[in-house]
């Protein structure tokens, strides 16, 4: 199953504290969202889950955090001065902005008005200056995408890790862009974070190493609990690549509000070695990089069999995390029939996402020797380290069901008079409801069994 429709998405997101508009007590502002202590969980889960893939997981990719602030000359040589646009058209009529790419029949969604401006470049970087003189003469950007940093770190990672290529660095992190249309929920907004990997290959080797990504993506985004036949691959046309792209894939996700780019995974060849190397000249670098005069370091590799330094390809995987997990939601909610008079909305996510993995219930919230028997479990249960566990202490049984359905808490544990009697609880799965009653004792083995 999933939802209907996007609003009862952004409904739940608000309802169950995933996500809320930014500032929405001042009116908020567009294409900006906060995640609340669900969204919170929901994303650090994803994130860890793509951290361990790439780097746990392998041997051959090593992780980093850069800083955001990034200099001007970066995104000079990179070609994200130049190129880094979208198509901007303004209505005449109504004064409103647009994407002229995402027009239907050329007309004003606003007002329905034919007179719209002609296309022009808008460059989607924000900028800010940077220390205290505000003259607009040092300035940094905010970084569109992760990646750049990673290459600027080349040299520094290959010389404090000795990796040999093929070697990947991968990065999690804040990306900026000034996107002219923000929309569709947390799809399309200008701040998000991006999940990279960049991974440096032997030229040659590259459209082999393209395909293992595209597949090896694909997989990971099945075992977070997407459903085959709502995710599919498909190869981006040669004139809609990237400046820096011979070839890109994207998977696309069957969203709420139509198909689009959940993740994409390009081959971007020697460009952005190419781009940010010192002595340029020196290598066969096959892209056509703008001239360098400014970097002080090679970016280079020997092959030390033909004695030769090269410029290595890169093949880059990279997944937006506002889009992962608006895609999760989306597959994990289920309206389901309980009997003819009841249903339930139970968000069905993998147990490794689950913002909460346990609630544990005293089914009195007065009695303190019920609370502090269910504190005791919470605390032990948390000491394990899987997640968060909650004690939760609020209201009546049927309701924090209900909650814990939404919120897509695989396990509840009650506590009741019985437990203090015989130290045995009643354990809920969140997807089949059925109830049991096991001892304390075998608490945390069936915890840990239920997430191994
Ligand atoms: P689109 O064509 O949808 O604008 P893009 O091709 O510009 O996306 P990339 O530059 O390939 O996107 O960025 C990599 C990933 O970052 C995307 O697959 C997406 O998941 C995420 N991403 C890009 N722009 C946004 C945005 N404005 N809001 C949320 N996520 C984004």
């Amino acid at each position: 199953m999933s939802a209907k429709n996007m609003e009862e998405l952004v409904s739940l997101c608000k309802r169950r504290g995933f996500i809320f508009q930014t500032n929405d007590i001042y009116g908020g502002i567009k294409g900006l969202y906060d995640f609340g202590p669900m969204g919170v969980e929901l994303k650090n889960n994803l994130k860890q889950s793509w951290w361990k893939s790439m780097i746990y997981e392998r041997d051959d990719i090593e992780g980093i955090d850069a800083s955001i602030l990034t200099s001007p000359i970066v995104f000079k040589q990179s070609g994200h001065e130049e190129t880094f646009t979208d198509p901007l058209v303004d209505c005449r009529s109504c004064k409103s902005r647009w994407r002229s790419d995402q027009l239907n029949e050329n007309k004003c969604p606003q007002c329905g008005s034919n007179d719209l401006t002609d296309p022009r470049p808008f460059n989607l970087m924000f900028k800010t200056s940077i220390g205290p003189v505000d003259d607009g003469s040092t300035f940094a950007y905010l970084r569109p995408e992760t990646c750049q940093q990673i290459f600027t770190n080349f040299k520094n990672i290959l010389d404090s890790t000795s990796r040999n290529i093929p070697f990947g660095i991968a990065q999690i992190g804040k990306a900026f862009r000034n996107e002219i249309t923000p929309r569709n929920f947390i799809f399309r907004v200008r701040e998000f974070e991006q999940m990279e990997l960049e991974f440096f290959v032997e030229p040659g080797q590259d459209d082999k190493w393209h395909q293992y990504w595209v597949d090896k993506r694909f997989e990971w985004w099945i075992e977070q609990g997407i459903k085959k036949n709502k995710i599919k691959k498909s190869t981006v046309e040669k004139k809609d690549l990237s400046h820096y792209s011979k070839s890109t894939v994207d998977i696309m996700y069957d969203f709420p509000h139509g198909e689009e780019e959940l993740e994409g995974i390009a081959n971007r060849t020697d460009f952005d070695l190419g781009s940010h190397t010192k002595n340029q000249d020196e290598y066969s670098i096959s892209s056509s990089v703008i001239k360098n005069e400014n970097s002080t370091t090679k970016l280079a590799v020997q092959n030390l069999e033909k004695k030769k330094w090269y410029i290595p390809y890169v093949i880059e995987p990279s997944a937006g995390v506002e889009r992962g997990v608006l895609a999760l939601l989306n597959e994990a909610y289920t309206e389901e029939e309980i009997d003819k008079d009841n249903s339930r909305i139970v968000l069905k996510l993998k147990p490794h996402l689950a913002p909460i993995k346990a609630a544990v219930i005293p089914l009195k919230k007065n009695n303190d020797e019920i609370v502090d028997f269910s504190k005791l479990i919470k605390s032990k249960l948390q000491k394990i380290g899987l997640g968060r566990v909650m004690l939760e202490n609020s209201g009546n049984i049927g309701k924090n069901y209900r909650r814990h359905d939404e919120i897509g808490t695989p396990i509840c544990i009650t506590v009741d008079f019985e437990t203090l009697e015989d130290k045995s609880v009643t354990v809920r799965d969140r997807d089949t409801m059925q109830q049991k009653r096991i001892n304390v004792e075998e608490l945390i083995s069936y915890y840990t069994n239920y997430f191994n």
